[in-house]
């Protein structure tokens, strides 16, 4: 259940769990009873950090939104020309027969 803030005139804020949608518009204070005005507040969106809420996002749009791509992936049979190594030590690295 998501947390509702009030503000009290006199005394300080506080929070209130209600159902979602249920959260009156104003409260009596828990110190003084005065009625206190709930408070709108950003949304507490993202506790992950960015890259991982990335792929979760990511992951999840996968599902409806297919990435677009600007060409056919490489033919079957053919290797793509970014794994082959430039660099000369590879070449005495033991290779598969
Ligand atoms: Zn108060």
């Amino acid at each position: 259940m998501p947390l509702y803030a009030y503000r009290c005139a006199d005394c300080l804020d506080f929070e209130v769990q209600f159902a979602m949608g249920s959260a009156p518009a104003s409260l009596p204070c828990p110190a003084c009873g005065a009625p206190a005005r709930r408070r709108f507040t950003a949304p507490n969106l993202s506790r992950a950090s960015s890259s991982a809420y990335r792929l979760i996002e990511s992951t999840q749009r996968s599902a409806s939104e297919p990435a677009v791509v600007h060409s056919p992936g490489p033919q079957p049979g053919t290797r793509p020309a970014g794994n082959i190594s430039t660099n000369p030590l590879h070449r005495k690295l033991p290779r598969p027969d």
